[in-house]
């Protein structure tokens, strides 16, 4: 039933292709799309830095015929995807922060907890999701690889500078007892061996704790042609039922499910241990709306059919301007830009610059894999190009209000799911 072996990469240095499957072991994946060689989204060169060698990693998607995961075709060496570097604050985007006060709301309602109990946060970023639980007077801790641990406790909120392990579960429980509530939030997905990972937030649950997980939706992905979000850092891309499958393998069991709108499109679920809450409706009812065999085939088939035309469509628009002699520049710079970026193949020829809000420590690095220097956005407001591409084009509504407020008159472009002036 588990694999016999699990691609893993950490402290190769290097990357490990996947053979079989990570949940179920088959061996017979199938190929649903290649994006081709990429940089890891986070390789950001200081602007005017000597160009020097740097790795780049074939970007497959491969689906499992028998558990209908869809994941990756490579695994990474974390210390590469998520170097103690990392530019990635959570706090810095208002749907997530909006996310987690409402997560907060839901569970502490649902669940029942009392101010004794332990609220555990693996990929704790900033502190962002678990400072809700702190302000409702719970006692809480942050696990989290990279140096924005620093951010979090200087914040004051209690993190762990560590990679999520088995061993780094069981000191957790040593020294603080267990947890009530174990959230993971866009993270389940990224850690290699995930067999060992649900491991240990199982040894980290009290016997009525639970499990709540925050991923990137596989059905929403595919509905809004969110190619974008495979990178590196994304191993696994979850429907609620392959999700509910690999959690049953360790005895835990699926009890709520919901979509959330968070990047793009997510999925929240709780779990616990076999047995020990009511199974709400809204696991089996959106189970039942996801394709499975033969239907997710032909689902996946069309998604790579679409994605091509997608980039067809982009390139078309942005020749267009080009043609015209016009100037552009991109709005944000979120990991997914990289993707899109260096799978539709603009550079600094194209992008004069991509804009962050000030604050955002990508501000003086190039777009991973280009010359694309990333600028503080005052810089568009005074240089007017003719054209802006939003690369956060999952939270167009959000920011094109907010562009033209702040006095942009160029066009505006979504690039995804369909290309276009908006
Ligand atoms: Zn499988």
């Amino acid at each position: 039933m588990f694999p016999k072996e699990v691609a893993r990469a950490a402290g190769t240095g290097a990357s490990v292709p996947v053979k079989a499957c990570q949940v179920c072991g088959h061996d017979r994946l199938e190929t649903v799309l290649s994006l081709g060689y990429m940089p890891p989204v986070n390789q950001m060169v200081p602007i005017g830095e000597v160009e020097c060698q740097q790795p780049w990693f074939p970007t497959s998607l491969l689906h499992c015929p028998k558990c209908e995961l869809v994941q990756l075709g490579l695994v990474v060496d974390p210390v590469i995807i998520f170097p103690p570097e990392y530019p990635y604050t959570t706090g810095m985007t208002r749907v997530l922060r909006d996310n987690f006060a409402e997560l907060y709301a839901e569970s502490s309602k649902m669940l029942s907890l009392g101010k004794a109990d332990l609220v555990v946060d693996i990929g704790s970023n900033d502190g962002t999701l678990i400072s809700n639980f702190q302000k409702g007077g719970h006692r809480i801790l942050g696990i989290e690889p990279t140096d924005v641990a620093n951010i979090a406790n200087q914040r004051g909120i209690d993190t762990f500078q560590r990679y999520f392990s088995t061993a780094v579960a069981r000191e957790v429980v040593q020294k603080h007892g267990p947890a009530k509530v174990v959230t993971a939030a866009n993270c389940f997905a990224h850690i290699e061996d995930v067999h060992a990972i649900v491991d240990g937030i199982r040894a980290m649950l009290a016997p009525d704790g639970v499990f709540i997980s925050e991923s990137h939706y596989l059905i929403g992905l595919l509905d809004t042609l969110q190619y974008d979000t495979v990178y590196h850092e994304h191993l696994r891309y979850y429907s609620v039922g392959s999700l509910a499958h690999l959690l049953s393998m360790h005895g835990l069991e699926v009890f709520h499910a919901r979509k959330i709108p968070t990047h793009g499109g997510s999925i929240r679920i709780y779990a616990a241990r076999k047995g020990t809450r009511t199974i709400q409706p809204s696991v089996k009812e959106m189970i039942d709306a996801e394709p499975h065999g033969e239907a997710m085939r032909k689902r996946l088939a069309s998604f790579r059919h679409d994605v091509m035309l997608s980039k067809l469509r982009l390139y078309s628009m942005i020749a267009d301007i080009k043609e015209k002699g016009g100037r552009i520049c991109g709005i944000s710079a979120p990991s997914r830009a990289s993707t899109l970026i260096n799978y539709v193949g603009l550079d600094s020829s194209i992008i004069d610059y991509v804009c962050e809000i000030e604050g955002s420590l990508k501000i003086g690095k190039c777009m991973p894999g280009t010359l694309i220097p990333v600028v503080e956005e005052s810089r568009m407001f005074e240089d007017q190009p003719d054209c802006a591409i939003i690369f956060s084009w999952h939270i167009t509504s959000e920011l094109a209000p907010k562009l033209r407020t702040k006095g942009y008159r160029g066009k505006l472009i979504a690039p995804l799911p369909t290309p276009q002036f908006i």
